[in-house]
């Protein structure tokens, strides 16, 4: 691993589908029971807020329930050993990266533990429930809304991620379907700028093809194999 020094980590769903939490493309293609337009985009939250804020009401309830696998351990472990550059960018709103103690980490989609002010921009973080009308604590408006990236809507801190996407040595993608972009796009930027490309995944996923190398089965135990070789 000597000719490694900047890795770029990027998690989907699936890393948190051994704590107890759904991915998005559950049986169906529903998330937890709902069809994305109905949750997941402006005008669903402008259409039906009672029903948006609540959905992600109980996706925040639900993660008192769960614990952070080792999955999220070994990355946490790799963060805190790893003497190059490493960046952890997550799709995922929940927090169990940052439970298992990940500091190098980004929130591409946003995060349930946070809110956010559609009037001002203010940010908070959040617990418990969320209703519509809650009024915002700088500005006063009643325009509190879950700090999700809905569709349609631009990612966080996308300048960052592309910066050291295209200083990367490594990307690694694990649990991660590639089918929502621009995330999905990553692994042709990083190969574009000469990264070597792996993916951890339960099955071989829209953008398997893409990648030099594929890996399949669980990330309970995939990541901790890969983070042991990469430390060794
Ligand atoms: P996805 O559900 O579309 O895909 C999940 C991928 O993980 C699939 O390819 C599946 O084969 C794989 N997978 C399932 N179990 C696995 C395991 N045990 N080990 C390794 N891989 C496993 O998820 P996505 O690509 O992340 O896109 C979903 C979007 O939904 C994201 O934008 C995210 O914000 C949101 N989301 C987040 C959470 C969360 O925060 N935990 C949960 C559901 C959806
Ligand atoms: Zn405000």
């Amino acid at each position: 691993m000597t000719d490694i020094h900047n890795i770029v980590v990027l998690t989907g769903a699936g890393i948190s589908a051994e704590s107890g939490i759904a991915t998005f493309r559950g049986p169906g293609g529903l998330w937890e029971g709902h069809r994305v337009e109905d949750v997941c985009t402006p005008q669903a939250l402008a259409r039906d807020p009672e029903l948006v804020h609540r959905f992600y009401d109980l996706r925040r309830v639900a993660l008192g329930q769960v614990e952070p696998n080792a999955a999220h351990q070994a990355l946490a472990r790799l963060d805190a050993e790893w003497p190059g550059d490493l960046l952890i960018v997550t799709q995922n709103v929940d927090d169990l990266h940052e439970r298992a103690g990940a500091k190098r980490l980004l929130h591409m989609h946003g995060e349930l533990k946070s809110a956010l002010c559609a009037a001002c921009e203010h940010r908070q973080t959040w617990d418990g429930d969320m209703p519509p009308g809650t009024v915002c604590a700088a500005c006063g408006t009643p325009a509190v809304r879950p700090d999700i990236v809905f569709f349609g809507e631009m990612p966080y801190a996308m300048d960052v991620i592309e910066r050291a996407i295209s200083r990367a040595d490594l990307f690694v993608s694990i649990g991660t379907s590639g089918a929502v972009y621009p995330a999905a796009g990553f692994v042709q930027t990083a190969k574009y700028h000469g990264a070597r490309t792996l993916e951890l995944n339960l099955d071989r996923s829209e953008g398997s093809g893409w990648f030099h190398e594929s890996r399949l089965g669980p990330a309970g135990t995939l990541v901790p194999e890969w983070v042991g070789q990469m430390l060794a």
